[in-house]
């Protein structure tokens, strides 16, 4: 049992904005988010990455970053956790254009050849979409001859493997797995603390600065995962038990959708967990908290009571 208050336990953080060639202004219109000017693609909501280090805006650690805060208060506040940075990043993402064509690598390949970085394994959780919109998750290419063949020629359409997708839809994408997230789409992400991303095709786009982005040909090839199924769908299929989903569990995360409908209590085993408010509105531990609110509640905190009329997406090791 903790015997310090739950609620003083609790850490909020500042989001940070990253604008982005293919963002959009719904972080602001649809979350609220006092988001700066021009294409903002990218709110990094729980993050201790480099480049997005959240604020502390209260709780413990207040006023300092949350890399610090873990670099301080590993053993204590996130007890049982291993590593020398948080190892979660929390984005919602507002594509308003087509992201790149793009693969990431695993822990082993980014380690050896990004300077000890982690690899990416990520997962998308849609929050909304227009209709008609698609994602691109998977590639047709057996090896990598074959793929290099392919993108040499252009030949995207065969190459790339579209999914129809709906509000509610998650899609687990493991290193290795050609994707893009396309236009019209509003998703949260749960990722590692990684930043790796190997562009494959970018659409013949100029940056603002008149220039195309660098592509990553070679490194595609290498990180290529050529004996993965490509998924169909996004449809969730686990069973929601006491409001509670299942969305995706492996070695790096554990994700699910949580709705609340009146009191739920969460049972918190883990060095921390993930909150984040998708809709509606209610309290965590007596904090008022409404859509597109973010919260890290630490292993100090073994209880965490909801209420309210609300749908979170949660995450923990
Ligand atoms: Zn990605």
């Amino acid at each position: 049992m903790s015997t310090v208050s739950p609620l003083s336990q609790i850490i909020q953080l500042k989001p940070i904005f990253h604008q982005k060639i293919w963002g959009g202004r719904r972080l602001e219109t649809v979350f609220g988010y006092d988001i700066p000017e021009g294409k903002i693609g990218e709110c990094w909501a729980i993050s201790a990455h480099p480049n997005g280090d959240c604020l502390i805006e209260a709780g413990p650690g207040m006023g300092g970053t949350l890399s610090k805060l873990w670099a301080a208060q590993r053993d204590t506040l996130f007890a049982g956790a291993t590593g020398d940075r948080f190892p979660l990043l929390i984005k919602i993402l507002d594509a308003d254009g087509d992201l790149s064509i793009q693969v990431h690598p695993d822990d082993a390949y980014a380690t050896e050849h990004e300077n000890g970085s982690l690899g990416k394994r990520e997962c998308w959780y849609v929050l909304d979409c227009e209709p008609g919109a698609t994602i691109i998750v998977g590639q047709r290419a057996h090896n990598r001859a074959e793929l290099a063949e392919m993108i040499e020629g252009g030949r995207w359409s065969e190459l790339l493997n579209e999914v129809p997708i709906h509000k509610g839809d998650f899609f687990q994408i493991d290193p290795g797995t050609v994707h893009a997230i396309k236009a019209g789409t509003l998703i949260l992400e749960t990722q590692q603390s990684s930043d790796v991303t190997y562009r494959v095709y970018d659409y013949d786009r100029l940056g603002d600065d008149g220039k195309p982005r660098p592509l990553h040909i070679q490194q595609s090839l290498d990180v290529v995962d050529y004996d993965q199924v490509a998924p169909t769908s996004g449809t969730v299929t686990a069973p929601e038990v006491d409001g509670v989903t299942g969305l995706e569990s492996n070695s790096c995360y554990t994700v699910d959708r949580v709705r609340v409908s009146g009191i739920k209590n969460l049972e918190q085993h883990w060095p921390f967990l993930c909150l984040s408010v998708i809709d509606g509105a209610g309290e965590v531990c007596g904090l008022p908290v409404a859509k597109g609110k973010h919260l890290l509640v630490p292993a100090t905190v073994d209880q965490v009571e909801l209420a309210g009329d609300m749908e979170l997406i949660v995450s923990h090791l």
